[in-house]
């Protein structure tokens, strides 16, 4: 079994594009969103570039993920380490349970908030033992196609504006079909006009499509599959 995953952060009003290309090819992408800030319009200077990073409104939310899986990324986007135990609950359940309530779907996986590694073993114990989240997607890229040792320090293949993404590609789908194995790819739609690099997951998307033998999951789908 060779998986293929797409987790997105932020729910950035790019997220129009890049979602109805997942739709053109029936793939199905995972998107992380801080129900604190829909309907933002605010732009973000980052590397020298500035580009647009306002978040979709609730409205708008509804229809361009209604075939997508939704996940937290708490409500307001703070370094969790920061945070009281009591804080925590509030930004991560918060988070899910509005997303729950505006989607009518359940909610119980997210993606860490911030750069690096934005959480401890505390912030990770409060998580399990106060919140529906079950599975946690961090930034850690390792480049490889396995599944985590703990889903709720689930790191990713790479990021889609990785250079060598395209490549890594290549790799998954040369590679023999024994076991299991997941190409993770996750990043933030609002780099792809930052970067002018959209040309990027479009090339992906299209080549994952041709290659044979592989299948498109949502973190949940792979999560309910496989953690033990
Ligand atoms: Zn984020």
């Amino acid at each position: 079994m060779k998986i293929f995953t797409f987790s997105f952060d932020d729910g950035t009003v790019q997220d129009r594009r890049l979602a109805g290309l997942f739709s053109s090819y029936g793939f199905r992408g995972s998107f992380n969103i801080n129900s604190g800030f829909f309907g933002n319009r605010h732009r973000i200077r980052h590397i020298g570039i500035e580009c647009d990073h306002s978040e979709l409104s609730r409205d708008e939310a509804l229809s361009v993920y209604k075939d997508h899986e939704i996940c937290a990324h708490t409500k307001t986007h703070p370094d969790l380490r920061t945070l009281s135990d009591e804080q925590i609950t509030d930004e991560v359940e918060g988070d899910r349970k509005a997303l729950e309530e505006l989607f009518a779907l359940p909610v119980t996986g997210m993606a860490y908030p911030g750069g690096g590694k934005p959480y401890n073993e505390r912030v990770i114990r409060v998580i399990n033992e106060t919140t529906g989240i079950r599975f946690a997607r961090t930034i850690l890229s390792h480049h490889r196609f396995e599944m985590p040792k703990s889903f709720m320090e689930w790191h990713p293949t790479c990021d889609i504006n990785d250079l060598s993404a395209l490549d890594l590609a290549e790799d998954f789908i040369a590679m023999p079909d024994e076991g299991v194995s997941l190409f993770y790819i996750w990043g933030h739609s609002f780099e792809f006009d930052k970067l002018d690099s959209w040309d990027i997951i479009e090339k992906l998307c299209a080549r994952l499509s041709q290659a044979d033998g592989l299948v498109n999951m949502t973190c949940g789908e792979v999560f309910r599959a496989y953690a033990k």
